[in-house]
């Protein structure tokens, strides 16, 4: 059965690689009838950010992209927090050591800052393996009984995986294909610490051993990690997961991976943690069909001209051999193109609903707000708009009676004859009983025809006068909603 988790480390708010990452573990999983694991990385204490837990659990809710299996929701391979499995880690370290593919060192930081700098000043790298493993202060060099005197002692020591020397990992990666590492490139990294933490690549490799993972989809910056995780997989003699990674999101410009600087021009939370990223996605207006929309191509495309999808639709179209090498540079112009698309297809209900906090906001009394009338200035004016916020924009005048006019327009609109005109129109408008739409275009088009006046003497200054700019819908759909009082109203007000 396949399984894939998603693994954050609780190190603050999700930004979109994050979410992108859940997003395609979770396509995988539901294609293959598999499961889908959310499990939260947190053995890096100093990075932990309170809050930050549960904030990846409810931006994948919000999102619409539920885990089977993860915080609050045992499926049997709990516990879901690396923090809670501490001690299950320490034997496996010790295992490797005994196995001797592992070994302690007791090198203090200072030294191996020292080491480092040493290495720069005659311009090389510092990598810790075999080339000079015997020079450094760990158990390799030493008698086992020096060994264990250190570590009763209390000494500080770390557990370092030991590279072999002159050997060629061989990665297959299910985006990238074969990888080859030629392992003298390769540190000893660490694998645990003696505050009895392991690192990250240790408890990863444990836990999706563990918790049976087939797949692992992240990230390409973990690409770099690989080469390590596939040998502690051969140490452990484990059958390794199959790995996938997906490529870098790259800035608007197409220049450097995108990054929380970039803000809204990509780097948005999905909501915000705390004040100081205020705006994420959801506050911006961004529905979460739209972002799993936008995210799903980010580095994945079906091959077709389809480009908006339902997330089932998504779960079918969805497979590994479609995710892109290259990087997936972030456009923020055809994300907000995606928010206009899923706008479109929202009723015009729950549209309404959405745009009453914003006429709330903007003080509009309910007498003037009714549901059923909100429900029918948004099917007017939805076309136009990316966001529910810019429906304020394109439709005041449906809330609040033109104060004043586009100065612009009335000069181009407004001339000698233009009072008299629109005076005239408001009594053939007075006269209309059945103040519909189709009705209110007949009757004034015939008086137009009947004056024998040109429509571009009528039609532009009554839009101005009724709307008080250029803009908007077909007037006559316009003015059968507000009404033939209201109507008749801004009429007075523009003459006086
Ligand atoms: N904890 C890692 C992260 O924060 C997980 C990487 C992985 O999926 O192996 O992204």
């Amino acid at each position: 059965k396949v399984r894939v988790r998603f693994a954050p480390s609780p190190t603050g708010p999700l930004h979109i690689g994050g979410v992108r990452t859940a997003l395609f573990n979770y396509l995988f999983a539901k294609k293959h009838g598999g499961d889908f694991v959310l499990r939260i990385e947190d053995t890096d204490q100093n990075r932990y950010v309170e809050g930050a837990e549960q904030y990846i659990v409810e931006a994948l809710k919000w999102c619409g992209i539920p885990y089977d299996e993860g915080i609050g929701k045992d499926g049997g391979f709990g516990p879901y927090r690396q923090s809670e499995r501490k001690h299950l880690y320490r034997q496996y370290a010790e295992e490797l050591v005994e196995k001797g593919r592992a070994y302690y060192a007791f090198d203090t930081p200072e030294a191996l800052d020292a080491h480092r700098k040493d290495h720069e000043a005659k311009g090389k790298t510092f990598i810790y393996n075999w080339h000079n493993r015997l020079k450094l202060d760990n158990s390799l060099s030493m008698m086992p009984e020096a060994v264990e005197k250190r570590l009763n002692s209390g000494e500080d020591y770390v557990i370092r995986f030991m590279t072999p020397p002159d050997e060629t990992v061989v990665l297959n990666d299910l985006v990238r294909g074969e990888i080859k590492i030629d392992t003298n490139t390769l540190d000893d990294k660490v694998l645990f610490k003696s505050d009895g933490m392991p690192t990250y690549h240790l408890a990863n490799i444990v836990d999706d051993h563990l918790m049976q993972i087939t797949h692992v989809i992240r990230g390409e910056e973990w690409l770099p990690s690989l080469p390590l995780h596939q040998q502690l997989y051969d140490a452990f003699e484990w059958q390794a997961p199959q790995f996938a990674h997906l490529p870098l999101i790259m800035k608007p410009t197409g220049k450097g991976k995108l990054s929380k600087r970039d803000g809204e021009k990509g780097g948005f939370p999905v909501f915000p943690l705390s004040w100081e990223d205020a705006v994420g996605y959801r506050e911006a207006g961004y529905f979460p069909e739209a972002v799993v929309n936008f995210l799903a191509f980010l580095g994945w495309n079906p091959g077709t001209e389809q480009e908006v999808f339902l997330l089932q639709e998504l779960v079918e179209a969805f497979s590994l051999d479609r995710v892109n090498k290259s990087g997936a540079r972030f456009d923020p112009e055809k994300t907000k193109w995606y928010n206009h698309q899923w706008l479109q297809r929202k009723r015009d209900g729950e549209l309404a609903s959405l745009f009453a906090t914003v006429l709330e906001r903007q003080e509009i009394p309910h007498s003037v707000r009714d549901h059923n009338y909100v429900e029918k200035v948004v099917s007017l004016i939805k076309e136009r708009a990316d966001f529910v916020q810019d429906f304020w924009k394109l439709g005041d005048y449906f809330f609040v009676a033109p104060e004043s006019y586009n100065e612009k327009a009335v000069k181009k609109q407004w001339k000698e004859g233009t009072p008299d005109i629109i005076k005239q129109v408001g009594e053939v408008l007075n006269g209309i009983g059945d103040f519909s739409s189709d009705n209110i275009e007949k009757q004034v088009k015939d008086w137009i025809a009947g004056q024998e006046l040109a429509f571009g003497k009528v039609m532009p200054p009554l839009r101005l006068v009724i709307v008080g700019d250029m803009k908007g819908p077909h007037l006559f759909d316009i003015m059968a909603l507000l009404g033939k009082e209201e109507c008749l109203r801004r009429i007075e007000h523009a003459l006086n």
